[in-house]
């Protein structure tokens, strides 16, 4: 087994070509900043220090970039897992822009497994980790959900609104605009489909030496979410999961995900199939169920790394050896 080996994704979707030559900048620099601190530090750290430099980056789905929710809000999942089954999680977050730290402090420091809400907010306080909500939302990410709910009120309403009136419109107009589910199930799914245009970008990160083998995620979820909707990320064996036999972490359609337990059924492939074919076994077989779009990195317990997706593209970035490489996997 090579002494160190870091996989790290930046998400699996349909990335624009522009953002997807920024993430994949990004995970060259990511990429060489851990690689320079290889040797000082263990898997856990390294895992939590490039999922961190994501979440400090616009450019994905995470911390900073996340996607917004139906009312414009950042809402955050995370998880981290070790081959020793050591594991901790956050779901459905505010106002924090590192959740992959606060789910290792809920691993190292509490006897839970997941922790959301008021209570994960708590704990970010406790540890310095909380944040004002205008520093996470990003230009982009505001953008994007002001277009979307600017045509929803246009359709709603048949009249054009400023931009500047958005925030009193739900507020003071339309405050239940959750009602659109209901009432307007077509529209929703439409707009949200029109304004996805990177589906599927959560990031991700798996390291492992010759003792421990680490899984982290981090994600803002579906853009234009239900608030309060918690995706695979932070739920063990569907976007993350390690056991002495590997690791393996998800992006893609966290429904999808979750109803196929993929990670943990990735895993379990290893002891059949090598890294890429477990990945590829439990993602055709969950494509052949549900038509998932989703993307897999893996590692097993000899440090053979492996890389598979249903979508259009998948930035990884690898380190092995002390070599780096750094693919936009495409279909
Ligand atoms: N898996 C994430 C979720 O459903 C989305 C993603 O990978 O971008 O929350």
């Amino acid at each position: 087994m090579p002494s160190q080996i870091i996989l790290i994704h930046g998400g699996a979707g349909k990335w624009k070509k522009e953002r997807l030559s920024r993430a994949k900048e990004s995970l060259l620099n990511i990429a060489n900043s851990v690689k320079n601190k290889m040797g000082e530090i263990d898997p856990i750290d390294a895992v939590e220090f490039v999922i961190r430099c994501m979440e400090e980056d616009e450019t994905f789905n995470a911390g900073r970039g996340a996607a917004l929710n139906l009312f414009g809000e950042v809402e955050l999942d995370a998880g981290i897992m070790t081959s020793s089954g050591r594991v901790g999680a956050v779901a459905a977050v505010k106002n924090v822009l590192h959740p992959i730290s606060l789910a290792k402090i809920v691993m190292n420091e509490l006897d839970h497994v997941l922790v959301s809400g008021k209570g994960a907010e708590q704990l970010a306080k406790l540890h310095n980790l909380y944040t004002s909500p205008d520093k996470l939302v990003s230009d982009y990410a505001y953008n994007r959900w002001l277009r979307a709910i600017r045509e929803i009120h246009n359709y709603l309403s048949g009249k054009e609104i400023q931009d500047d009136s958005i925030r009193y419109y739900l507020t003071e107009i339309f405050p239940n605009i959750t009602n659109i589910i209901k009432d307007y199930p077509e529209l929703y799914e439409e707009i949200k489909k029109r304004y996805s245009h990177n589906i599927s970008d959560t990031v991700g990160a798996l390291a492992s030496n010759e003792n421990i083998i680490v899984a982290g995620v981090s994600t803002g979820g579906i853009f234009l979410k239900f608030p309060g909707r918690i995706g695979d990320s932070p739920i063990i064996g569907a976007g993350f999961y390690a056991t002495r036999k590997g690791g393996c972490v998800a992006t893609g359609h966290g429904e999808e995900i979750m109803k196929n337990l993929l990670c943990y059924k990735a895993v379990n492939y290893l002891e059949k199939y090598s890294a890429v074919e477990a990945a590829k076994k439990a993602l055709e077989e969950a494509y052949h169920r549900t038509r998932i779009k989703a993307g897999l990195i893996m590692v097993d317990n000899s440090g053979n790394w492996g890389v598979y997706h249903t979508t259009d593209y998948f930035p990884v970035a690898v380190i092995v050896s002390g070599k780096i490489i750094v693919k936009d996997y495409w279909r």
